[in-house]
């Protein structure tokens, strides 16, 4: 059997990861893997197993994007939409199923493996949440999901040519990007672009949370339009993007173009990140690097949600005042 290789590529979110904390970079990217063959460490295997847990926040997220994405593939086919509340109650049945799987697939009752996943908040210790908070969450990624329904989006996809929806979070894109001569793929997942019949190329991302401050997604945005003018031949100046908050009356509508200086500096600023990773890790292609070599964050609060605690002696602790 073909034996996978950890060779570097970059995403926004690992970035994002990366700035947070670098050593839950390591951990997420480097000390689990192959965590989930049989041979593996103990350390390994629970690492690996830590990275695989999601928070709720994401657990939902995922689940109202799955179904979204589910959607829209309808209307590419041009067949119609099931009704509103018949969608809540299937993701709702999707919500109830998991968790009650996650609170039964505990660390030490089953070994890791190929697909496991599980919810952060059942791991016990500071992780947990009071029994209460879960009613909410669900309640919101309903509202979420009937946001689409109500969404200006909907209407636009449904006139458009079903080879007008050019993505719908349904592939992983890969363009390469030169840092100093390395060519690293660069990943992402775009959970919508749609061409109007004026030639403007429309490019959302779902947000199930609150909104944040105007520019927060622009990093992330502006290598989306990057792709779609570099792979796809889509001049910049007929891209429009930005998030839609699916959860969020009265719905904003903030879809933006974006300049090329915007594009330059933001991918600037992603070799700048990409070049520090590099600085740290002994070999790209064959996936060697040493978690000594990645500091731990100076500020604790990033280290509330990290799976990895339990590995990390080294990580700031909260001032006592
Ligand atoms: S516990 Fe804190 S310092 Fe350690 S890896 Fe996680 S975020 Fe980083």
């Amino acid at each position: 059997m073909t034996r996978l290789v950890n060779s570097f590529s970059y995403s926004h979110s690992r970035g994002d990861l990366f700035r947070e904390c670098p050593r839950r970079y390591w951990f997420a990217r480097y000390g689990g893997w192959g965590g989930w063959e049989r041979s593996a460490d103990p350390v390994t295997r629970e690492i690996y197993r830590l990275g695989k847990l999601s928070n709720r926040y994401l657990w939902t997220g995922h689940h109202v994007h799955d179904r979204v994405e589910g959607l829209i593939a309808r209307i590419a086919e041009k067949r119609p939409l099931p009704p509103e509340e018949e969608e809540r109650t299937a993701l709702l049945d999707t919500l109830r199923r998991e968790y009650a799987h996650s609170k039964k697939d505990r660390s030490g009752h089953n070994p890791p493996r190929k697909g496991f996943w599980g919810l952060l908040e059942h791991e016990g210790r500071d992780f947990s949440i009071p029994d209460a908070d879960w009613k909410p969450l669900v309640e919101r990624a309903g509202e979420a999901l009937g946001g689409f329904y109500r969404s200006w989006v909907l209407p636009e996809l449904v006139s458009a040519d079903p080879g007008d929806i050019l993505d719908r979070d349904a592939e992983l894109r890969t363009i390469s990007l030169d840092v100093d001569g390395f060519e690293v793929p660069v990943h992402m997942k775009i959970d919508l672009a749609y061409r109007l019949h004026d030639g403007t190329v429309r490019v959302v991302d779902w947000k199930t949370g609150r909104p944040g401050s105007p520019d927060e997604h622009e990093g992330q945005l502006a290598l989306y339009a990057w792709y779609y003018a570099k792979a796809r031949g889509i001049p910049l100046d007929r891209i429009r993007l930005g998030p839609v908050y699916l959860a969020h009356r009265p719905e904003r509508v903030e879809l933006q173009p974006v300049s090329p200086d915007t594009v330059d500096r933001v991918l600037g600023e992603t070799r700048d990140t990409i070049r520090e990773i590099l600085a740290l890790v002994d070999d790209p292609n064959l996936g060697v690097a040493r978690k000594e070599r990645f500091p731990v964050t100076v500020r604790s609060f990033h280290c509330r949600d990290c799976p990895f605690r339990p590995f990390c002696p080294d990580r700031p602790r909260p001032s006592v005042s």
